[in-house]
């Protein structure tokens, strides 16, 4: 949608989702956001509670309006014609005092978005425009209310799929990123200071600096000693050093970083028939409320992202892989061998009541990568006569370096055991002060990092500081666009593009 980084007009959009909830709100938010809001509120903020900077809510009624014809000056609200949309809780803040930094209205509804869709229409047909994804948050971070980091965050934290990356959202949200960007940043506008000085007065650094500075009683310190051009620069280095230990170790978490955000590969693997989609659907079955369907690129397999706690695990089904139940076709093994290259963990099931011998079953696996680990699933078991399967589990329980377990998926045994070994394998660990970073970020982090070692090896070299300015410059700018200092819109765009409208 054109014109998603501007500040002009009143915006408006249904905040809820697109299915019933209780309740759901509308927001409206720009310089007549109060005065298009007067038009279908039968009841108004009273001019002494709404005198203060702080917001005001109370209860009204909704009407559409009976003539809408003069929308913009002024609107007839009581006629005949006006219709009741709903009964509210409406919320009015004044600005700055609100998530926009504008004046603003939210209509707390009943959630039926064909109710939302009403209120909606009727707040544009007054002169409101209907706000783009994310256009509220970015008229947040347009006006100061938000950095560009937190803005990002509110997206992370409403997309959170498991609680490690709510953690993490919240984190960035509460502008961990921010302030960390922002220390480097700091302390690269003192060094690109102290290199003009260097520039300027070769040789004298130290005196000129701390001529310039104030003593303790406000007076010019003339330096005592002396100080070469070549201590400073080894100070600078220190300082860079620090700088990039620090981005070293948010670099370092990326990748953990990333496997909260995109969740662990767990593919379910094995002959026809032995029993995968049962078990894709037994597992899904946890917590269904929590699940929604990603499919596949190509959607030619079955896919669920699943939030099992602190894990966001996507599952794999490859039996959707076979094009034939009978031949198996090349492109599906094909297919079958790269999912299962990708995949995090391997589930491979078997048959136990076709198989042999559980040792030549452990070992006929496919083989897996050092990273990725492998799970035997003997299924079936309930075909299995009680002595046959207690022969199976002594002969299994010889092979204590397989990770095997054995299930039945008809009468449910086994399966609350592997998802709590999936659970607990697989789950990260404390993320309590950990800052997530998105690929964006990742980019910048790296520019800022190479800009800088650039820069520490001139200092070395003794390059003229005008150089080196240049390299802390370029590393300055990476920081200043990840918070949004210095960014281009079209990055704006494309951040907010990925929003969900009315937030
Ligand atoms: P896939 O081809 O590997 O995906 O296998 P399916 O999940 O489609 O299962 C093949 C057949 O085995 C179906 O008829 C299932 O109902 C059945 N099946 C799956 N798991 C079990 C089990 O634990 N016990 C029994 N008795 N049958 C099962």
């Amino acid at each position: 949608m054109d014109l998603k980084i501007s500040k002009s007009g009143t915006i408006v959009a249904w905040a809820g989702g697109s299915s019933p909830a209780a309740l759901a709100i509308v927001r409206l938010s720009g310089n007549n956001a109060h005065a298009i809001a007067r038009a279908i509120c039968v009841r108004e903020p009273d001019s002494t509670e709404f005198r203060g900077s702080n917001p005001v809510a109370f209860h009204t009624e909704l009407m559409r309006p009976g003539t809408l014809s003069d929308k913009g000056s002024s609107y007839e609200q009581h006629s005949d014609a006006a219709k009741l949309i709903d009964n509210c809780i409406t919320i009015w803040y004044r600005a700055p005092r609100s998530y926009t930094g504008e004046d603003m209205v939210e209509f707390s509804i009943h959630g039926n978005p064909l109710l939302g869709r009403e209120v909606v229409e009727t707040l544009i047909a007054l002169g409101a425009r209907e706000a783009g994804p994310g256009e509220f948050t970015a008229r947040a971070f347009l006006n100061g209310k938000l950095d560009l980091t937190q803005a990002e965050a509110v997206q992370e934290l409403i997309a959170a799929r498991s609680r490690s990356q709510v953690e993490l959202a919240r984190n960035m949200l509460a502008g961990g990123l921010r302030d960390a960007v922002n220390k480097w940043y700091e302390r690269l506008v003192k060094m690109r200071a102290e290199l003009e000085v260097i520039f300027d007065y070769p040789g004298e650094t130290s005196d000129v600096t701390r001529a310039r500075a104030p003593g303790p009683n406000g007076e010019s310190i003339a330096a005592a000693a002396h100080v070469s051009d070549d201590a400073e620069r080894d100070g600078m280095r220190e300082t860079i050093a620090e700088i990039t230990t620090e981005i070293g170790e948010l670099i370092a978490y990326y990748d953990r970083g990333k496997v909260i955000r995109e969740g662990i590969r767990v593919a379910i693997a094995g002959a026809p028939n032995v029993g995968k989609s049962s078990l894709f659907n037994a597992l899904c079955g946890f917590d269904r409320a929590l699940t929604d369907y990603e499919p596949g690129t190509t959607r030619d397999y079955l896919e669920l992202t699943l939030g099992w706690d602190k894990l966001t695990l996507t599952l794999i089904d490859t039996a959707g892989l076979r094009t034939d139940a009978e031949r198996v076709e090349a492109a599906g093994i094909e297919r079958t061998e790269e999912v299962i290259s990708e995949a995090d963990v391997v589930l491979y099931v078997i048959d136990t009541s076709a198989c042999v011998d559980p040792k030549s079953s452990l070992l006929g696996a496919p083989s897996v990568g050092d990273r990725q680990k492998l799970v035997h699933i003997f299924n079936k078991v309930d075909l299995l006569p009680d002595d046959e399967l207690a022969s199976l589990s002594e002969k299994i329980g010889e092979h204590p370096e397989f990770t095997v377990f054995i299930t039945s998926v008809k009468s449910g045994r086994g399966i609350a055991e592997i998802r709590r070994w999936l659970i607990e394998s697989l789950s990260v660990e404390d993320t309590a002060d950990r800052v997530l970073i998105t690929e964006r970020h990742y980019a910048l982090v790296n520019a800022a990092l190479k800009a800088l070692d650039q820069a520490s090896e001139s200092l070395r070299q003794g390059v003229p500081t005008d150089i080196v300015t240049i390299d802390i410059t370029e590393a300055q700018n990476a920081l200043a666009a990840i918070t949004g200092r210095d960014v281009l819109t079209d990055v704006l765009d494309t951040i907010f593009a990925n929003f969900c409208v009315g937030k």
